[in-house]
């Protein structure tokens, strides 16, 4: 898996595409934090309708001048267990979705440095574990090298329907076209600004779910986000830099290390392929090894970084097959593999995991 990465799955979309509802859900089946960026936007804008400013007639000075006085922070809510915008110590929950704030937050969002100042702040929420992050400039901006991209719409129709159902107001005619007119000068203002416009990045997966239920869009997503995964996982390079307890007297890696490295490249497989070796045996399967060959091409001495790499080469009926090879400096130092028996609980031989069988075929 590449260092490069962010470990983040990035929603972005027009407004009242869905992306709110789906980006919580998807963060909820997948145990890991949500974050709406949208709310950080409400939130400065619900600030400034507060005291009275207005947003189209701010100078350079008084941006300065309000942000360097405003403290924004995502808390979580120990309710609801989700992350909440809390803005001078206050938190406006509901308030940040009036028609007013919605139009605020727009404007609001086309000043530099309103959005230079927030990018800091959301860029320090990713870190190890994967998080859900919703917005219009996720993929672009924030994180170009995000792992998982999507840019969710549904047509202005059902756009402005669901808006309507969403805040509990009828769905006749007029309001909907009043409704659906906000919706699309938002999305305007947000496609035109000069900085961080709403558009699809290259790399995202474009996803119109006009058609398509929840449950249907966040399945789209689950797999997409697995595909990934899997993707990633069969390019796993482990870099490891030889430690003075691997040696032997002759000062070279002692020979059955390699068999050890073979290991760790296989653990980091299946972390990367989204279930690790460990939450494998706790669904009930382990894969003992039943043939191990390396040959050696090289040495290896104290302090030299491996690049291990390898892949599943077989995975039929009980069988497994993976492949690994070592290198150093570009130099082909060993290479091997190890074939596994996949057996239950009970030490019986069943088939492979579907995990395994996937990281195969890349097939989800
Ligand atoms: O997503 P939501 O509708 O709550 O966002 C409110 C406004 O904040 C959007 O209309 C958009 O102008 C702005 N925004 C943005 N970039 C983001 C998130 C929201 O420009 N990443």
């Amino acid at each position: 898996m590449s260092d490069s990465y962010a470990n983040v799955i990035a929603i972005d979309g027009p407004a009242a595409s869905g992306k709110s509802t789906v980006a919580r859900t998807l963060a909820e089946r997948l145990h890991i934090p949500y974050i709406n960026t949208g709310a950080m936007y409400r939130a400065l804008a619900w600030k400034l309708i507060n005291s009275s400013r207005e947003i189209t007639s701010l100078s350079s000075e008084d941006i300065s001048a309000f942000l360097s006085t405003t403290k924004l922070a995502c808390v979580v809510n120990k309710e609801s267990g989700l992350f909440e915008i809390e803005i001078d110590g206050v938190r406006p929950g509901g308030q940040l979705h009036t028609d007013p704030v919605s139009a605020g937050a727009s404007a609001i969002a086309t000043i530099p440095e309103v959005r230079s100042w927030l990018l800091d702040t959301q860029r320090s929420m990713a870190g190890e574990t994967k998080i859900v992050m919703e917005g219009r400039d996720i993929g672009t901006c924030i994180f170009p090298n995000a792992k998982y991209k999507f840019f969710l719409t549904a047509s202005p129709e059902v756009r402005a329907e669901r808006r309507l159902k969403q805040n509990g107001g009828a769905v006749d005619p007029e309001t909907l076209a009043r409704v659906a007119a906000d919706i699309a000068a938002r999305d305007e203002q947000d496609r035109n600004r000069t900085t961080a416009p709403l558009k699809q990045a290259p790399d995202a997966l474009f996803l119109d779910n006009s058609e398509l239920d929840l449950e249907q869009t966040i399945d789209v997503i689950l797999k997409q986000v697995k595909k990934r995964d899997i993707l990633l996982s069969r390019n796993t390079v482990l870099k490891y830099r030889v430690p003075y307890a691997d040696t032997d007297q002759m000062g070279v890696v002692y020979y059955a290390n390699y068999l050890k490295y073979f290991e760790m490249l296989r653990t980091e497989m299946m972390i990367a392929a989204g279930e690790s070796y460990q939450q494998m045996e706790e669904h009930g399967y382990a894969l003992p090894v039943i043939e191990a060959v390396c040959r050696y091409k090289a040495s290896a001495h104290f302090e030299d970084v491996l690049e291990i790499t390898g892949r599943i080469a077989e995975c039929k009926g009980v069988r497994v097959k993976i492949e690994c090879e070592i290198h150093c400096r570009g130099k082909l130092l060993a290479e091997g593999y190890t074939v596994h028996a996949c057996i239950n609980r009970e030490g019986r031989p069943v088939r492979a995991p579907q995990t395994l069988i996937q990281l195969m075929t890349g097939e989800v």
